[in-house]
């Protein structure tokens, strides 16, 4: 029995038909079945619309898909996962796409309802529901949702994403398996460059800005005493702030997070002027694309060494 995943690519025909009730539905008679430039471009050249939440989400799936798919990327422009909502134009593409991709776990509760309530749950991928996804508990012992800084993770989607590709588009299927076999082993490799760069820095006590990077940390063995931020990205107390002054006292280094405020760094670092150290958790600085997952994981080590030594 062929996979709910699974649904055939629209003719020109059908194209041309979709496009025409598009005009009807700006007259306001239609609510629904809307397409756009970027959905009909990629129905036009027969292939897949891929959307997707964040810049990790959207590497991973373009070193699967390579040119086989347009993957669009919601999240862009430096916004913060946990306080996004979508465009009325990102929410019609997302009715439109033949797969969403996205992180959940509450890591951006507004897009994630949105995405609940406007795209039917048998083309959704919640990577944070994947079966065997690692989950750890955040500093104040919340599940953290930043499940995309675990790499182990990140290879565990990839042959998630490979075998529903796989099912999408069976032409492609020798394609994916290699793209999948490859990715797989440059994470691997990646992720032991990181463990040989960090290991002489790993005692090395720190607090970050933003409770983000416990995946990060667990994995290669660093040593984060505390955060200002919590992982949902509220902002801390005056009673946090306070704690996080003074387990400041023991650290050499204070991490903020690019595109946040710095003001409640500098009110923790006020007595000891820590070194800054910056870190970009969903890749704000970098450019899109299939290497984005693994230059951001390369330079959250730099950064994190660079500070620490
Ligand atoms: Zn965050």
């Amino acid at each position: 029995m062929p996979s709910p995943l699974i649904r055939r690519r629209y003719t020109a025909a059908q194209a041309r038909r979709r496009y025409l009730l598009s005009f009807v539905v700006v007259l306001g008679i239609a609510t629904s079945a809307l397409l756009f430039t970027s959905v009909l471009s990629a129905k036009n050249t027969g292939k897949l619309f891929i959307s997707t939440d964040i810049a990790p989400v959207h590497s991973l799936v373009s070193m699967i898909t390579g040119n086989t798919a347009q993957v669009d990327l919601l999240l862009r422009n430096g916004q913060s996962p946990h306080d996004a909502h979508l465009k009325p134009s990102d929410a019609r593409n997302l009715q439109n796409a033949d797969l969403v991709i996205h992180i959940g776990g509450n890591l951006s509760p507004q897009i994630d309802r949105q995405i609940n309530s406007l795209v039917k749950t048998d083309k959704v991928i919640t990577l944070f529901d994947v079966e065997k996804t690692h989950h750890i508990k955040d500093l104040t012992d919340h599940t953290d949702p930043h499940v995309w800084l675990d790499i182990e993770n990140a290879k565990l989607w990839l042959q998630h994403i490979t075998n529903v590709l796989k099912q999408l588009n069976p032409d492609e299927l020798a394609l994916y398996e290699k793209n999948n076999q490859m990715a797989q082993q440059s994470l691997t490799e990646l992720s032991q460059l990181i463990a040989s760069k960090l290991a002489p820095v790993a005692q090395v006590p720190f607090i970050v800005q933003h409770d983000a990077y416990g995946y990060f940390v667990n994995t290669y063995g660093l040593n984060n005493l505390g955060a200002i931020t919590g992982s949902n990205g509220h902002h801390a107390s005056a009673a946090t702030l306070k704690s996080v002054q003074a387990l400041s006292e023991q650290a050499v280094c204070v991490f903020a997070d690019v595109g946040e405020p710095t003001a409640v760094i500098d009110v923790v670092n006020e007595q000891k002027q820590l070194s800054v150290g910056l870190l970009d958790p969903v890749g704000m600085r970098l450019d899109p694309g299939a290497s984005l997952y693994s230059e951001l994981l390369n330079t959250m080590a730099d950064s994190f060494l660079q500070c620490l030594q």
